[in-house]
This record gives C-alpha cells, structure tokens and sequence, in this order.
C-alpha cells in the first residue's frame, strides 16, 4: 500500500479519477431532499438523481461523479441505536459515486472501479473479492456479464469472484421500476479484524457480517424494468449506479480499525480530549462518549449548514436531539459547560474545502450549536430529577417499562428528547415504550395545530423565531413582551438589527439580492389583521450603505414581528443601527380606505336599515371591498343616497377619536363589534361624530385618517353579490377616486367632440341618434320583405300537378312568420286547387307555414296534419286546421330533406 492519503485527498482522488474519464462533478445535494416530502433526510447518493432514472428529469450530462452528505437517524435507515457503541456507524456520513445514464456500462464502470482501487490507491489485488448476482429462484439470468469482465481484470483471483442472491446482490428503488444485478467489492482485512471469533455460529467470509471482510464499493446495474412481482421487462438504455461509503474507504486506506481513527474524525476526538484533559487510556474507557460527541458533532454542523437548526419538530427536532444527545454524553466525562462548537469549528476546518456551504455559515452553525447546549442545560437537572423519580415508581412497582405519555411529557415540559431518555434509561435496564411517545407526540402536534402535512416528522419553522425570541429575551435585547409593536404613529424609527433570518434559519449578515426577514426591537409597518393590509416600506442603515425594500409584515411566533423584503444594496449585518420607514404615501392611501369603510358602514344602516352589519372587509391602498347582510341587489337610488351620504360626511370634516378602552365599556356605550370576531379586554375605539351625534363607533385596530376630509372623494365602483344573502360594494377614494373623475370628464370631452354637442346635450343626441336607427331598421326590414315577396312572385308558378291540385313548396330565405303567411294568401289568390307549404329558418330554428285552398281539401288535402308530419322531421311539432297550419322546429340541418317529402305527402292524401 502505497503512503496513506488523507481523507480530503481520498475524495479528491475519486472525483478527479472519474473526471479525467469524462464524468461531470456534480456537487453534494442538501441534506433536506428537495421536493421529496417522503424523505426526512438524503440517506443515499441515489437521491438527487432518482429522478434521471425514472425519466422524469434530463441533465445535460450523462456521466455523473459525486460525493453525497447523507444521514440516516430516523425511519427505516436508522443507525443512531448503533452510533457511539461501534467503531463504524454514522449519523452523518459520505457517500462516493459514479454515475452512467445511458452511457457506459458493466465493462467501464468494472474496469475503472478495479484500476482506482489497486492502481491508482495501490489496494493489494490478492485482498479484494467480487460478488455477482445469481438468482436463487433461478427466474432472473445469472449475471454472468459481469463475471466475465471481472475475471479479466488483471491480477483479480478468479476464484475470488463469488455468487450471492436477490438479498445481497439484487437492487430494487421500489415495488415496481428500475432495477437490476450488482456486484459489490470487498476487502479480507485479515484475521485479526474478525470481531465474531468466539461466535460459535460465525463464518468467516464475505458477507459473513464480521470486520474481516468489507464491502467497500457496490455497482448497480439498471437493466431491467420491474412491471409487477413476476414481470421484468429490458430497460431500452442501462445505466450505472454506485456507492462506496467514504468513511469506510477511508478507514481502509488509512488501515485503522476504526473510523474514529481515521483523519476524518480523529481530529474531534482529540479536540475533546483536549478539553478533558484526559490520558489516552481513559479515552478508550469512556470511547463511546467520545465517539457519540465526535459523530453528533460532525452532523449538527452540517445540518445547521442546509438549514436544519434545533427545534421542536421533524428535522430541527433532530437536530436538537443530536446535540442534546452529545450533551449528555460529554456530561458523563466531566464536559459541563457549552463546548461543541469548538468541535464544531474543527469540523468546519477539516470539510470546508469540499463543503464551501460549512464555511459560509460558520458563525451562524457555532451561535446555534451554543445556543443550544444553553438551553439544555437549563432543563436537563429538572428533567433528570422528574426521570430518576419515573425510575423510581418503576422499581417500586416491580416494572420495566416506561410509560410513552410520561417520556412525552419529559421531552414536552424539560427538554429531555425521546432518544436520551431510552439511553439513560436501557443504562438503568428500563425500557421506553416508543409507540406511546409517538402517540403522544402526534396527539400533542394535532391539538396544537401544528397539522399533519409530514407525518410525524414534520417541519416547524415557528422554532426557529421561538428559539431566537428566548435568547433576546435572556440577553435583555427584547423585552418579556416581545417586539414593541405600534402602527399608529409614522415616523421613522431608528433602532438596532435585533435579528436577520434567511431561509428559515437566524443568520449574522445578508447580501444584495438576499431574500430576508428582519427583526427590530420596534416597528410602525402594520401587521394585516381587520382586512387591513400590510404595509410596505423600506429599513435602512443609518449610514445608508445598505437597503432593504420590505414588503410584508408577519408576526411568526408570540412576540416576535418581522419585516419581509429584499436587500437591494450592501450587506447587512445584525447589530448595525437601522432606519425603518414605512411608505407613507401608500399608508395614507390605506389609512383613506379604512376610515371611508367606517363611513360607508354607518351610512349602509341609515339608508338601508340596521340589519345591514360588516361580513368582510379588505382595505388596501387602491380600493376598499365591504360586504354586508343585506337581501337584495341596491337600486340606483340607494347606491347615490350612499355615495352622497358618506361625501357629505367627508366634506363636513368630522374629527375621528381613537381611544384605548375596556371592552365591557366600549360595548356598553354602542360600539359595533363583529360577529365571529375575539377581543382582547383592552380594545381600540375608532368614533366619529357629526356636530350632535355620534355618527360610528367601532371596535377597530386598523389606522384612521384625523380628520374625515382627509379622505377626498369617495365613489362607489360595483355593487354586487358575494354570498346568498350577502352584498358586497367596492370602492375607492382619494387619489384613485380623483383618477376616475378625470378619465371620466375626458371620455365626455371626447364624446362631445365625436358628436358635435355641448357635454350638457349629450344624452339627448344619443337618443336622437338611436331613434333615428330604430327607423332605419325597420325600413330595412319592411324593404327586405318586400323583395322576398316579389321574388315569390315571379316563382310562384313553379308548380307541381297532383292529380289536378297544384302543390307548391319552398324555403324562403329571410323570410320571417309574416311574410310566409302573406306568400300563402298570394297562392291562394292564384291557384284556385291547390296547396303551398313554405318554409323558413328564423335564429337558427325552422318555421313551417301549410295552406290548402277549400277545393284541394275537398279533395283530401289537409294543412295541418301535413305540417305535423313535416314537423315531426325537423324535431319539432305543431299543426292546425286543415286550410292554415304552422309548426316549428329544432333541427334546421333537416328541413330540405323534409320539405322535398312534400309532393309525396301529398299523393298519399289527395283522392
Ligand atoms: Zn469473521
Ligand atoms: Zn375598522
């Protein structure tokens, strides 16, 4: 073996390897996958690429290099029972791969895997074994393929290349899809690392699950598509994909026995045995504790790297655990005080070349790594306390089990995480009763309304603004209260960046372009409630090197509010003295709406009657939108007694009075207070009066013009239904009222100008105008007939003979029911036997008008039983006596047909 390498060489080399044969170096996904809300973690290199494979998502590449930040610590990969009581599980961990989609196959990804191995690492040849697959239902062909490449490879043993079945060499992503062989590579350690020697049952052998042998490379190769569980079909391309865990390789080329021995991690165990001042043989006393602080260490730092920090559900839940879980362990050797984060920071050292992300978040990875061993420390002796108690009542009553509610409630009121309480208390030979705990752990997430979305392991960002509000409040920088919140005045407020958060996570400074939410020790900005929008605005620094354009408010969690926005210059950093400002203009905008509603509210129930009460309301800068109760549609008359009502209240310029009072009060005196809604015993009044009487008076948090004629002008735009017995009126004032005006008063000067009349004369030659069409359509009308009626005419002797009565037939275009009837007088004075039938489509429908002259009925010839026949063709109906008859009906398409069964009709009734 060739001089060790370094970890951080190691997965260089195996990225430059399959580089310079033509993969692309596709970087580490994050820990949280990406639209896989199935998944709590990426637990394999597999994940970003799943997609590739199933054929839903294309790359511009189709060979793959990378090295995979992967945890396993919850569902059905879970190692963290294992991790500290072994040399060789992980939380976190790496994992190497190279990838083929539809390009290369077995004889590259084989050959490569066996020259990197003991070329280029200098593995000996004589150490390394294969396995291919053979199926032991004898259904799926041996993959003999992949035998025979590998006995090619020079130097291989050929009697090292071993068959194994479905379970060791067989993959499946799922129940159906992409499948197929894989041959994995394992190393004899020799002898001496066999753990399993006085193991009477042990073999020692590849896959004999020993430390002697390893596998350290698996090759899969996707071949087959699974159909259902007999059926596998041939996938038109193959693809390879292949993992090799990077700590393990790691181990092997460094030849330790352990991974924590590796310079992987060996680096934090000295660290903490830095810290603890102890020999190297009390280390391997307490290695399992040294162990667990190295591995959780590692993974906390890089969960707070993508995000996920310490909380109350899901992933943060984890991530506390993990750090809670380390806490307790360093307690046991003598490590009391908060430390991880110099752990943290070695971490940060050893993996920030690879992992450029660990770097940029140092210092918000540290602070949150400290912040909560803080927070454990002041619960953990409570809840250690309340523990030894639980122990206590379990010794007495002679049982093992602890109770799933109770270990519920640990974790609940002192902090004390499922996974700690199971180690302390398998240390006590007590047992926990897991499916309790998640009962109640679910119990507890549905009654708090924190949803179902994911499962029990759900996201809950409201920890991160909880977590922050506690350490402000503890270092006095917010007080008990939480953010000092006051909208109703604007002026400027000049005050420190108490807090930056960045994609859900408490960070130290922003850059341009950033998305962020920031937190000050006060704000103005409005936080939307009472239909009241948001405002908008912007926080500067006070040496105006950078801006934030803010666009929204939110209050996340109990005392905390942040500003939503944009950097759009600068860096910000938390800390630095800032300037908020609220946009002015646009509020004074709101502020006309919201007091207009007040108005529009009193008038509604003067003109229409007390039963008209609010049932929603949206006051925004550009309009305001009120339903109330109300029957029917307004008339005209009532929507101008309203909009003059409430312009008459404006230009009065009513003072407004804006008062704190107690509920009880303010109800007692008359104030509107809405149906549905919860008050706080101390509510704000908004009160306007006209010179005598109180005009409104409403139970109000929303902003208020001083004065009513601060409003403007006030037009009502629409009126119309919102719900059954709901109305709804839009509005506007101010500027945008003043816009309408304007428009308006120009579409009349045009109008005047197109019409050539004063704008006081316009309605009248409209109506002229329209009169004067009138006329002229039923000219045409009158002209259109008469030319069907001469073009009639000029046809009508165009007559068939049956048995002596003259039949005529026809559809007549244009025609309407008139003028068929005066076409069949016209006949009738012409033929003296003889029967006409004309017809006509008239909007899409035909029309059939019958007569028969008294001699042709003497002869048998009937009007109406004819057109009822014809009728009947056309999918219609109708009749009449046997001179006159009409019918319509639907299908216009079959009126020719019907019309030329006419003479036949005939034959048969005439004698
Ligand atoms: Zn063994
Ligand atoms: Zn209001």
């Amino acid at each position: 073996m060739k001089a060790a390498l370094t970890g951080n060489q190691i997965r260089k080399s195996f990225i430059e390897f399959f580089k310079e044969r033509g993969h692309t170096f596709v970087p580490s996904s994050s820990l949280v996958p990406g639209g896989d809300a199935t998944l709590l973690f990426t637990n394999a290199g597999m994940v970003q690429f799943k997609d590739v494979f199933l054929g839903t998502d294309q790359r511009p590449y189709t060979r793959a290099v990378n090295s995979q930040k992967c945890m396993r610590v919850a569902g059905k990969h879970n190692d963290l029972d294992d991790v500290g009581r072994d040399d060789w599980h992980h939380t976190f961990f790496e994992m190497l791969g190279n990838w083929s989609f539809g390009d290369y196959y077995k004889k590259e990804a084989i050959s490569w895997a066996w020259e990197l191995l003991t070329e280029q690492w200098g593995i000996d040849r004589s150490k390394l074994w294969v396995t291919v697959f053979k199926d032991e239902k004898g259904e799926i062909p041996t993959d003999e393929e992949a035998a025979g490449i590998w006995r090619e490879q020079p130097g291989l043993v050929k009697e090292q290349v071993l068959y194994f079945g479905r379970k060791d060499n067989f993959w499946e992503m799922a129940e159906t899809g992409p499948c197929g062989p894989c041959s994995e590579i394992h190393i004899d350690r020799g002898p001496d690392f066999c753990d399993r020697k006085d193991d009477p049952q042990h073999v020692c052998q590849v896959n004999g699950s020993c430390q002697r042998y390893l596998e350290i490379w698996n090759n899969v190769f996707i071949q087959y598509n699974r159909l259902d569980e007999n059926n596998l079909a041939p996938l038109a391309a193959t693809h390879v994909d292949t993992g090799m865990g990077f700590e393990r390789i790691v181990s092997v080329l460094q030849n330790t026995n352990s991974n924590y021995q590796t310079d992987l991690l060996k680096p934090l165990i000295d660290k903490v045995q830095g810290l603890t001042g102890m020999s190297d043989a009390e280390v391997f006393e307490n290695y399992t504790a040294y162990r667990v602080i190295a591995d959780h260490a590692r993974a906390a730092t890089f969960l707070i790297a993508d995000g996920v920090v310490p909380g109350n559900m899901g992933r943060n839940y984890i991530c506390r655990m993990i750090i809670r879980r380390a806490a307790r362990f360093a307690g046991k050797i003598g490590l009391n005080e908060p430390f991880m984060a110099q752990i943290g920071a070695v971490v940060i050292d050893n993996y920030g070349e690879a992992y450029p992300e660990l770097v940029k978040n140092k210092a918000t990875i540290l602070n949150n790594i400290t912040r909560e061993e803080e927070r454990f420390q002041k619960t953990l002796d409570a809840g250690l306390v309340y523990l030894n108690e639980l122990f206590a009542e379990l010794e007495n009553s002679n049982e093992k089990l602890l109770d799933g509610q109770k270990v519920f409630d640990l974790y609940a009121t002192h902090g004390l995480p499922f996974e700690l309480t199971r180690d302390i208390a398998r240390e006590q030979g007590y047992q926990v009763d897991e499916s309790g705990f998640k009962q109640a752990m679910e119990t507890h997430r549905v009654a708090s309304g924190a949803g179902k979305t994911f499962g029990l392991m759900g996201g809950d960002d409201v920890d991160v603004y909880r977590n922050a509000f506690e350490d402000l409040k503890e270092h006095k920088l917010l007080p008990d209260s939480g953010v000092n919140y006051n909208p109703y005045q604007t002026r400027e407020i000049k005050s420190p960046v108490l807090g930056l958060f960045k994609d859900g996570i408490f960070v130290d400074q922003v850059f341009e372009g950033d998305a962020v939410e920031v937190l000050l020790p006060e704000t103005n900005f409005y936080i939307e409630s009472g239909g009241q929008v948001s405002d908008s605005g912007w926080i500067e620094a006070d040496d105006q090197s950078w801006t934030i354009k803010v666009d929204d408010v939110r209050r996340p969690a109990a005392g905390m509010i942040v500003h939503l926005g944009r950097v759009e210059k600068g860096t910000v950093k938390a800390g630095q003295l800032s300037v908020a400002k609220v946009d002015l203009a646009r509020r004074k905008a709101i502020m006309r709406n919201h007091t207009a509603t007040h108005l529009l509210h009193a008038e509604l129930r003067k003109v229409l009657g007390e039963h008209a009460r609010q049932a929603g309301s949206l006051v925004a800068p550009d309009r305001l939108r009120f339903d109330f109760t109300h029957p029917e549609g307004l008339t005209p008359q009532e929507l101008d007694l309203i909009e003059d009502g409430v312009n008459q209240k404006i230009l009065m310029n009513y003072p407004l009075h804006k008062e704190e009072k107690k509920l009880s009060q303010a109800v007692e005196e008359g104030a509107m207070a809405l149906f549905g809604e919860k008050y706080a015993e101390d509510v704000r009044t908004v009160q306007i009066f006209d010179d005598q009487n109180l005009l409104s008076y409403e139970l109000c948090g929303g902003t208020h013009v001083d004065e009513t004629a601060d409003i403007g002008t006030f037009i009502i735009t629409s009126e119309g239904s919102a719900a059954a017995g709901i109305r709804r009126i839009e509005a506007i004032t101010g500027m945008q009222a003043y816009q309408v005006i304007r428009n308006r008063a120009k579409i009349v000067k045009q109008l005047s100008a197109l019409l050539s009349a004063p704008p006081e004369n316009i309605i009248e030659k409209v109506d002229g105008l329209r009169h004067e069409l009138e006329t002229e359509h039923k000219e045409i009308a009158k002209i259109k007939k008469e030319a069907a009626a001469a073009a009639f005419e000029s046809q009508l002797s165009d007559v068939q003979d049956i048995n002596g009565v003259m039949v005529f037939s026809k559809i007549v275009p244009d025609a309407d029911n008139d003028v068929l009837r005066s076409l069949t007088d016209k006949f009738r004075e012409k033929y003296e036997t003889g029967v006409i039938v004309v017809a006509s489509v008239i909007q899409g429908k035909p029309l059939i008008v019958a007569a028969a002259s008294e001699t042709a009925i003497q002869r048998g010839a009937h009007a109406g039983n004819l057109v009822r026949t014809l009728a009947q063709m056309v999918g219609g109906g109708g009749g009449g006596r046997p001179a006159l008859a009409q019918a319509g009906g639907k299908d216009a398409e079959q009126l020719p047909a019907a019309m030329e069964k006419v003479p036949q009709l005939l034959d048969e009734m005439i004698k």
